[in-house]
């Protein structure tokens, strides 16, 4: 899984009872027919469980999360059952058995780990996304099954689901029937085993387009109708990624397929369920967003988990970073290959400054252990790779890793074995290794930076860094040379933020070479940190609001628009109609200044007014309803309408969007302007 940046996922696994039984009851395949109805967000379903007792036991259990069952079979014999809120259990006196067939119905009406997202405006006739999000939430809440990741087995699973949608799942689609009833079934076959938290569905207004990597898998890209434009952009380099994690690892794609599905309102950025990957449609982007948050980590992330995560599971939740660390890393080795190695460098430059600054407060954590911050899991996860690499060397790492997959394919494994296996192949004693980046604390900054300073362009950049400090007159030429053709992204962006601490008067010649570097995160910079903008700077300043970056654009839009009040209209008029990034970053922008601008006349403002209101409405994006309430906040403008919206988003099922909005109607209220309840 991978959270936006700022989201720190604590506790991967849920703590309490789950059906751990594995040593006495094996399960290994679930056939099932689940009926999904979005209107009464309900689920029923007919269920037919295969296990082997392996030792002799009184009890087996399945997790079951307040559902209601009946027509309880064992080996085609009516049996009794037991159910609480959590489990549903047979009790009796059960021998070694091959095979063994438990059959049953459920009913359930999940509050999580199935999501219902109205997407149209009606309250009749409501259109909707389903998507489920397995990890951490425990898939038990819509589907009898098992919350300790180590019981694997194979789902093969059909839903039926009004018909004229896309339903999604987990393996291959058998089979599609379009029934009388204006329902639709689907039925999905998978071939391995795999644990109950990868298992997904999405359904909703769906197309896709198919592609296949070299080896042959086919690799189907979903979008929703009329946003073909952005499939390009959004799903760029993913054939690449498929044939480099193929080689990288040297074990093929372990499924049937591979589906990628951007949802609305997921509650992180990407989720790795089995072949079927889940992400938010915040990075369905354009050729232009590309620039500004584009899918590629996501994408590699999410991949790389299909063998570290999902072929490979963590033995228990203290190897949790076997797989975030890996799935970071291995995305981070392609986008190496696709960006090149500055980037490579300048990313685990940053985050090994955040783990430092997290070591040095004393808040450092082993990589190896429960409840690690996604920093630690998937930072640290990947310095200790980035490490490990370097000291036993490309091709005994590789080796190791591929020796690992082998073995523990389908299964799960410890850091131990693994380990184990990376000291086999490179003939290393690894003690060292293990106690300094697995089982210490304190990060290793010394040997970070040692390791980092072998990339020439670090040495220029840590240079650049050192000059920060001094008056411009000491590092004109410094500052001038990160300008120079062929601009370095990091390096323009640092001298640019340099620049900032200066009064820009003095150094306008500067900023003139900067803006005419051409390059778009550098000017981007200039976007982000001149606001008083000199008269002398305004019309290459005005130049930004024509940049390939939506983020650019907007910040230009609106520190122009404080800047030079008397040519308002034409900057607003410069980018009307565009929407910018998936979250309307430009348009709700736009609305907001138009509404504030003198000379626009009152019949307009009457109507982007409503616009901007109907953008905080519960069917929208709720990034889409995050800008319009903020915006409608700054200008004073909530009514009844907004405040009700912004009243139904305080029970938002996205934590940070919830936050976000109890914090807002909390300051209506103390501000007088809602009453408080
Ligand atoms: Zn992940």
């Amino acid at each position: 899984m991978k959270a936006h940046n700022f989201l720190t996922f604590l506790t991967l696994y849920t703590l309490g009872v789950s059906a751990q039984q594995t040593s006495a009851v094996d399960f290994t395949h679930l056939r099932a027919e689940v009926t999904i109805d979005p209107l009464k967000q309900a689920v029923a379903g007919d269920l037919l469980f295969t296990f082997d007792v392996l030792t002799k036991t009184d009890s087996i259990f399945i997790d079951a999360q307040k559902m209601n069952f009946s027509e309880v079979f064992l080996n085609g014999e009516e049996v009794k059952y037991g159910n609480d809120e959590k489990r549903f259990w047979l009790t009796g006196k059960f021998s070694p058995a091959k095979e063994q067939q438990l059959s049953m119905r459920y009913t359930a009406e999940p509050k999580q780990t199935m999501y219902f997202i109205r997407t149209s405006p009606q309250e009749e006739a409501a259109e909707f996304q389903v998507w489920t999000q397995g990890q951490g939430k425990n898939t038990s809440h819509w589907l009898p099954s098992f919350d300790d990741p180590a019981e694997k087995l194979e789902f093969d699973i059909a839903y039926i689901y009004p018909s004229g949608k896309w339903i999604i799942g987990n393996g291959e689609l058998e089979a599609h029937q379009e029934r009388k009833d204006s329902l639709a079934l689907w039925q999905f076959n998978m071939d391995k085993p795999m644990s109950s938290y990868l298992v997904a569905m999405a359904a909703g207004d769906f197309e896709n387009e198919t592609r296949y990597s070299k080896s042959g898998i086919t690799m189907e890209f979903y979008f929703p109708p009329g946003l073909e434009v952005r499939v390009e952009p959004t799903y760029r380099h993913s054939e690449f990624l498929m044939d480099f994690f193929e080689e990288e690892t040297g074990f093929a794609y372990p499924w049937n397929n591979y589906k990628q599905i951007p949802v609305q309102d997921f509650l992180y950025a990407g989720m790795e369920n089995t072949g079927t990957t889940i992400f938010s449609d915040i990075f369905l982007i354009d050729s232009i967003g590309y620039n500004d948050q584009n899918y590629i980590n996501i994408n590699a992330h999410e991949l790389a988990h299909q063998w570290f995560g999902n072929l490979i599971t963590a033995a228990s939740p203290e190897d949790h970073w076997l797989q975030e660390g890996f799935a970071t890393y291995y995305a981070l080795l392609a986008e190496k290959e696709i960006f090149g190695d500055d980037y490579y460098y300048r990313k685990l430059f940053k985050t090994a400054e955040e783990l430092k600054q997290l070591s040095d407060s004393g808040k450092g954590q082993a990589l190896v252990g429960r409840n690690g911050s996604s920093l630690t899991y998937y930072q640290k996860g990947a310095w200790a790779l980035h490490i490990l690499n370097e000291t036993i060397g490309k091709s005994a790492f590789d080796l190791g890793v591929k020796n690992y997959l082998e073995k523990y394919q389908f299964a799960t494994a410890s850091t131990a074995q693994f380990l184990a296996e990376m000291e086999l192949a490179s003939g290393k004693d690894l003690s060292a290794f293990e106690k300094n980046w697995l089982r210490q604390s304190a990060f290793q900054g010394t040997e970070a930076l040692e390791s980092l300073k072998k990339s020439p362009f670090i040495q220029k950049y840590l240079e650049l860094a050192a000059a920060k400090p001094f008056p411009v007159s000491d590092k004109r030429n410094l500052l001038r040379n990160a300008f120079r053709f062929p601009v370095n992204d990091y390096l323009g962006q640092e001298a640019v933020l340099q620049l900032a601490l200066e009064d820009p008067v003095e150094v306008a010649d500067l900023y003139k070479k900067a803006f005419s570097s051409g390059n778009l995160f550098t000017r981007q910079a200039i976007a982000f940190s001149l606001q008083q903008i000199p008269p002398q700077l305004k019309s290459e300043y005005e130049g930004l609001l024509k940049d390939d970056s939506y983020l650019t654009r907007e910040m230009a839009l609106y520190n122009l628009w404080m800047n030079f009040p008397e040519d308002r209209m034409e900057y607003l008029n410069s980018l009307q109609g565009i929407e910018g990034l998936p979250d309307k970053n430009i348009e709700t922008l736009w609305l907001a200044l138009s509404l504030a601008t003198a000379e626009v006349p009152a019949a307009s403002k009457r109507r982007y007014f409503k616009k901007l209101s109907e953008y905080t409405a519960p069917y929208q994006k709720f990034q889409v309803r995050e800008k319009a309430f903020g915006y409608l906040y700054q200008l004073n403008a909530f009514d009844e309408n907004t405040i009700q919206n912004l009243q139904e988003a305080t029970l938002h099922h996205n934590s940070r969007f919830r936050a976000f909005s109890r914090e807002l109607l909390k300051k209506l209220q103390e501000q007088g302007l809602v009453s408080g309840q």
